[in-house]
């Protein structure tokens, strides 16, 4: 069973006026997340089948099996339509596989649509030719896009597109290469939508305006790297923010932070990030002694290492937090903690009550990633990251890239509706394992497994990873 009502948080009298502790039902939560989210959901009167199968749900994670099934085909059905008419690119990509719209007739044909790798994504051209290449991946017509430089470098190309309403965001793997995803302002909604509203349904509208929230991570708000950056809505739902990294990062930073490279200038880079480190670490512990008494809630989102980087310090000064249910930790990003190193998730959820007095219900886990606006948040209950199967398939395929069954391991997948923008049907470098239903909970869809894991040749790309190196020179 998952327990909706027991730990409610609701609005009485409206947006922002008083807030109490109840049992309304969580239809009427998520009236009043939609109210104040209103910017991010097109008008009734532009909805497509993708804005039906993700904004009419009041649970992404609940819908009935058969209702899922009709309004994920529709949606994907439509995207899929979307980006072969507008995308030249992806369109002779189907072509040479000889698929088109008119193929995909029931959801027995989903799994014909021809993905894109994920390493597609990363291997772009320098200067204007990366503008141009921006271009081609991009679905429908593109705003004008200025860019005022001979030669730019990848910052300005990202930066005159973000300046024309685009959200390029990227992630990016240690040999320096980024993973650029071009999102128009729909897209981008649809990814900080559909984040938040996930992170709901699985801690049921503990999300108030009396609340604070500590992002261990680079503010998104002026970053365009992609860990956290769909976190930029919660400053629309929730109360206080304060954010671990307040400077803007840029690629050419990054690329040092990740490579191991520039020389002096990349010592220097990488022994601000253990400044920054424990300067954030002493931020984070001060706030949270200015907020043991509060009655109201208490989050910490961001990096497991960040976190892990927390809890150790506390541990090292022997203090302890009772957050208790007051309290609401949100992870994401991947598991490393070092190099050779994976941080067992029970043993953080463990570390997590014992230092926090937060229990492991209210500590969770997202599987997201640059290139999709599906997110698999885990539920209290049992910890399997469930899947938004509304708008969003899962799909585990084997080294011949057929698709495999439920419970076996395999190279993880995914075609997602809500990506306008660009093709969301990417074959990605992690492996997964999806379970048809949650061992541990009633949620009727499916889920992966949360050992979810990043193939070998992948393994020190993620936002994790980043944040890791932007901290530390381990
Ligand atoms: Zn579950």
């Amino acid at each position: 069973m998952y327990e909706p009502a027991l730990w409610f948080v609701l609005p009485k009298g409206g947006v922002g006026i008083d807030y109490t502790r109840g049992d309304l039902p969580y239809e009427d939560y998520i009236a009043h997340f939609d109210e104040r989210l209103r910017k991010y959901i097109p008008s009734p009167g532009e909805w497509t089948p993708v804005d039906d199968a993700l904004f009419s749900p009041p649970d992404l994670y609940t819908v009935a099996p058969d209702e899922a099934t009709k309004l994920q085909l529709a949606a994907l059905q439509y995207s899929f339509a979307h980006h072969y008419e507008h995308n030249d690119l992806y369109r002779s990509y189907c072509q040479q596989y000889g698929m088109a719209p008119a193929d995909i007739r029931t959801e027995h044909d989903l799994a014909r649509i021809p993905l894109i790798s994920d390493a597609f994504f990363k291997n772009h051209p320098e200067g204007r030719e990366f503008a141009t290449w921006l271009g081609s991946i991009f679905t429908g017509k593109l705003p004008t896009v200025v860019i005022e430089q001979q030669h730019p470098n990848c910052d300005q190309v990202v930066n005159a597109f973000n300046a024309a309403g685009m959200v390029v965001s990227y992630s990016s793997g240690t040999g320096g290469r980024h993973t650029f995803i071009p999102r128009d302002r729909r897209t981008f909604n649809n990814a900080e939508y559909a984040l938040a509203k996930c992170i709901l349904a699985m801690s049921c509208g503990r999300w108030i305006d009396r609340s604070e929230t500590y992002l261990l991570m680079p503010d998104p708000r002026i970053n365009t790297i992609y860990a956290g950056k769909s976190t930029e809505i919660m400053f629309d739902l929730l109360g206080d923010m304060k954010v671990g990294i307040k400077q803007s990062l840029s690629l050419n930073l990054i690329g040092m932070v990740m490579g191991n490279r520039g020389g002096f200038k990349g010592t220097l880079v990488r022994l601000a990030g253990r400044r920054r480190s424990r300067r954030m670490i002493d931020d984070v512990i001060k706030w949270l002694e200015e907020r043991q008494e509060s009655p109201d809630f208490t989050f910490l989102c961001g990096a497991p290492y960040l976190l892990h980087a927390v809890l150790t310090e506390l541990t090292r000064r022997n203090k302890r937090f009772e957050f208790g249910e007051r309290g609401g930790v949100v992870t994401g990003g991947g598991w490393k903690i070092r190099e050779n190193q994976r941080l067992p998730l029970t043993e953080f959820r463990q570390a997590v009550f014992d230092v926090l007095g937060i229990p492991g219900r209210y500590c969770l886990d997202i599987y997201g990633m640059v290139e999709s606006n599906g997110w698999m948040v885990q539920c209290p209950e049992g910890h399997y990251l469930h899947v938004p199967y509304t708008y969003f398939k899962p799909l585990v395929f084997d080294t011949e890239q057929k698709p495999l069954p439920y419970g076996e391991w395999g190279r993880f997948g995914f075609l997602d509706a809500a990506a306008l923008s660009y093709p969301g049907f990417i074959l990605t470098g992690d492996t997964a394992r999806i379970l048809e239903r949650c061992p541990t909970c009633d949620r009727p869809g499916p889920v992966l497994d949360p050992e979810v894991k990043r193939a070998a040749s992948q393994e020190d790309r993620g936002c994790a990873v980043e944040v890791r190196r932007l901290f530390s020179s381990d």
